[in-house]
């Protein structure tokens, strides 16, 4: 655990990040993979008469690619004329959808992924029986996030992470109007999570959210209260209706001129420094520097996953949930808070409680141990339970 210096703080931070990109860049550089190489939409030739063998030369197309995109099952078939499987148009589309799957396909480390699923669910169920069963110390909350980080960011890279399911697939069908099925698999598996846990994964798996939540701890003494400047808990609605605003022009932009406005700004791409254009740097660093003072600042402004899983928090299984026979109203769990869930909640707050990322924070601090994550309804506090001492 830091000492309460300020200067100790913000070298323990500024070590940190450059530890996170030093180590990143070593580690994707060794093991990367193929650099994405997103398809580039070219003019295809298709001249009358063609057949569909002749078009693939022309066009430099693979056999294999022509069968599947025209439901081709021998290779005699390729004889058949272009013209059969639609205009020039259409065909333009249909290849290029092809194009585009198949550069996915080739942009992507398999070995990595299975292993980073497969850490992740090994990881979070730990993390989750050691939460369950015992208090988390500030010490060993750093400890567990250092070790999210640095596996789930440092070794195991930036891609995937729950919110490039969401932004990649919708950057995908809105230029190409293609759908990747594995990424598709895996937001399904995030999204079970988020049902199933709450913001669990955004809690303790995802390499973007445990980096700034860690820099955020690593500014916070064992009572919660910050080492350097002041904590501020930003209201939800500002946050949440600029999130669903920059969301709302991610998709418009997309779909209008096929830009993706995240990639420039994306904090996953620390984990693969290369990646990284000076702009792209510079408002990473200003965002891990805002994440000292404030919680999450890219999950509560700007995260695609972080809107659609606040979304889906209303029907998960496992919320926060108070015992208000046994809670003595000192509200210490709304004061340890990072963010202003636990307020809403004690505040019989029914349609807006903001999103709760399972920090558990609440629960470690509350005398009568009266929290916890539970599948049941969560009861809202008698009207004049705080009030009434
Ligand atoms: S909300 Fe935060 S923790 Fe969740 S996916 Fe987005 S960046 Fe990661
Ligand atoms: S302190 Fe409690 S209510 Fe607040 S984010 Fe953490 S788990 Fe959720």
């Amino acid at each position: 655990m830091v000492k309460d210096s300020p200067l100790l703080t913000i070298v323990h931070v500024l070590a940190l990040i450059a530890l996170v990109i030093g180590a990143s860049a070593l580690s994707s550089g060794l093991w990367g993979g193929p650099p994405e190489k997103p398809s580039k939409s070219r003019q295809l030739v298709i001249t009358e008469g063609m057949t569909a063998a002749q078009f693939g030369e022309a066009n430099q197309l693979p056999d294999a690619l022509l069968k599947e995109a025209f439901n081709l099952s021998s290779d005699a078939e390729l004889d058949k004329k272009i013209a059969e499987f639609g205009a020039p148009r259409e065909i333009s589309s249909l290849i290029a959808g092809k194009l585009a799957l198949a550069a996915e396909h080739a942009g992507k480390n398999w070995l990595k992924i299975r292993l980073k699923f497969a850490s992740w669910l090994l990881f979070l169920s730990l993390v989750f029986i050691y939460l369950s069963r015992r208090k988390l110390t500030p010490s060993r909350r750093i400890w567990l996030l250092c070790s999210s980080v640095f596996l789930f960011g440092v070794v195991l890279g930036a891609d995937p992470g729950p919110m490039g399911t969401i932004k990649d697939a919708i950057h995908l069908y809105g230029t190409e109007h293609v759908i990747f099925p594995p990424r598709m698999i895996a937001l399904a598996l995030f999204l079970a999570l988020v049902v199933l846990a709450n913001k669990y994964i955004c809690g303790w798996g995802c390499q973007a959210g445990t980096l700034q939540e860690l820099v955020y701890r690593i500014n916070s003494t064992e009572k919660q209260e910050p080492r350097i400047g002041r904590h501020v808990k930003l209201p939800f609605v500002v946050t949440n209706t600029f999130r669903t605003l920059f969301f709302g022009t991610f998709v418009l932009v997309v779909f209008l001129r096929g830009t993706d406005i995240i990639a420039p700004l994306d904090p996953f791409k620390i984990y693969n420094p290369a990646s990284l254009a000076l702009s792209g740097g510079i408002f990473i660093a200003a965002l891990l520097l805002l994440s000292m003072f404030v919680y999450r600042p890219w999950c509560h402004l700007f995260c695609p996953f972080g809107l659609v899983g606040w979304l889906l928090e209303k029907v998960s299984r496992a919320k926060i949930t108070v015992d208000y026979q046994t809670c003595i109203a000192c509200q210490k769990c709304a004061a340890a808070c990072p963010s202003t869930v636990m307020g809403a909640i004690l505040r019989r707050d029914k349609q807006t409680i903001p999103d709760c990322f399972a920090c558990y924070t609440c629960r470690d601090v509350c005398p009568t141990g009266s929290i916890q994550f539970s599948k049941n309804k969560r009861a809202l506090p008698p009207k004049d339970h705080f009030t009434k001492k």
